[in-house]
């Protein structure tokens, strides 16, 4: 075990203090096995993929946002208790209002309000299910309703408009 950081949520920090609690250890996106998985190629020890949501200018309009894949490692294994994942979220949901969203994300954001699955399902998917012996995917629409309730709808056809 490399770090024994208990998870409270209660005790994390708001947004920008969290921002600048940051000591930029690297631990986060360091260890291997364990951290960051969007810290690939381009990202350095010393210049972490975490460094560059929580320190860079542009903030939201860092396209490096969508990279994260709301794991939550960073923040479990953070010895001073920083969020990265909860200061990342914060900025994408800025963006997303500015309209400030990759095509490929607002795509992966109709899959799943459409179908409840995160990827694709083609015929071939089916075909391996049933050699494998798993029952079959099924999708389901249930998700537009909360996208409605929340206001999520309303912002994706906007910014589809927009972009047109
Ligand atoms: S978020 Fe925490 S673990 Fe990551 S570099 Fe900053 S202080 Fe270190
Ligand atoms: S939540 Fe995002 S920033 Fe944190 S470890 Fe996962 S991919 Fe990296």
């Amino acid at each position: 075990m490399v770090l024994n950081t208990p998870y409270k949520k209660s005790t994390l920090h708001g947004l920008e203090e969290a921002a600048e609690i940051c000591f930029q250890c690297g631990v986060c996106c360091t260890i291997p096995g364990y951290s960051c998985p969007a810290q690939y190629n381009g990202y350095t020890p010393t210049e972490t993929y975490v460094y560059d949501c929580l320190d860079n200018p542009r903030r939201e309009m860092n396209p490096a946002l969508w990279v994260c894949v709301s794991c939550h490692k960073c923040e479990e294994m953070c010895p001073y208790e920083v969020s990265p994942i909860a200061f990342i979220e914060s900025m994408k949901e800025t963006a997303l209002k500015k309209g400030n969203i990759p095509d490929l994300i607002l795509g992966e954001i109709d899959q799943v309000i459409n179908t409840g699955l995160a990827f694709p399902v083609s015929s071939r998917t089916h075909r391996d299910r049933e050699k494998l012996g798993l029952t079959p995917l099924k999708t389901t629409g249930e998700l537009s309703i909360i996208a409605e309730k929340t206001g999520l709808l309303r912002i994706i056809k906007k910014l589809r408009e927009e972009k047109k």
